[in-house]
């Protein structure tokens, strides 16, 4: 009986350590290089670097977004290698097409989801559960919207970013044929380059194959 005492207190602090309270264990800057050593497509590569003319407005770096805090310190947008090089050739097609992506968000620090759901009381119809992270967590989704090259504008879009309302879906029906056409070219350029839109946020898309990708613990400043 002792043994099995014994044997149950070192599970139990085994656990506290290698897991968190939602019993995840998200990989650390170290797990990170060690990951990336064994398979290069596990880096996460700095877009505004890696993306010609990519616009940056890094919401969760500002008070500007639905928690209204300052979540990153610095505002920058990474994605692993096959993400950045399949949204590489998305810009390139918008591009042809007189526009520009602007990214809003991208990879995401886990901590910043526990945050968003501890905050929106465990309602997960527009934030992930910490319970299997997000997508952003893992490297492969991507928040975003177009911009005119001419004139520097954003287009005309349902919503503004993280509006938690029904004109956020895609499916959405909208009056106004210039913002469809506009969320519609936004979602089939996407598609054509592997990335699936989210059904309740026009803004937000996954890369196919995201499943492959380990949900990360790790600050920007970690990454630089
Ligand atoms: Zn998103």
């Amino acid at each position: 009986m002792k043994l099995l005492l014994v044997v149950a207190v070192l599970q139990s602090a085994f656990f506290v350590h290698s897991q968190n309270k939602y019993g995840l264990h998200p990989t650390n800057i170290s797990g990170y290089r060690s990951s990336v050593q064994t398979n290069p497509e596990n880096e996460l590569v700095d877009l505004q670097e890696f993306i010609p003319g990519l616009v940056l407005d890094i919401r969760y770096a500002t008070k500007n977004n639905f928690t209204g805090e300052q979540i990153y310190r610095l505002p920058k947008a990474y994605a692993r290698k096959p993400v950045a090089l399949a949204l590489k050739k998305a810009q390139e097609e918008f591009k042809r097409l007189g526009y520009s992506i602007k990214i809003y968000d991208a990879y995401r620090p886990y901590s910043a989801t526990v945050k968003f759901y501890e905050l929106m009381k465990g309602d997960t119809t527009y934030v992930a559960s910490p319970y299997h992270g997000s997508r952003h967590n893992r490297g492969c989704a991507i928040d975003m919207t177009l911009v005119d090259l001419k004139t520097g504008q954003e287009l005309s879009m349902p919503t503004t970013y993280d509006a938690m309302q029904k004109e956020s879906w895609p499916t959405a029906t909208i009056g106004n044929p210039v913002i469809v056409k506009n969320r519609d070219t936004l979602i089939a350029v996407m598609a054509e380059n592997s990335f699936k839109v989210y059904p309740t946020e026009w803004w937000h898309f996954d890369f196919t194959g995201w499943q492959k990708y380990e949900v990360m613990d790790i600050d920007f400043e970690e990454l630089r």
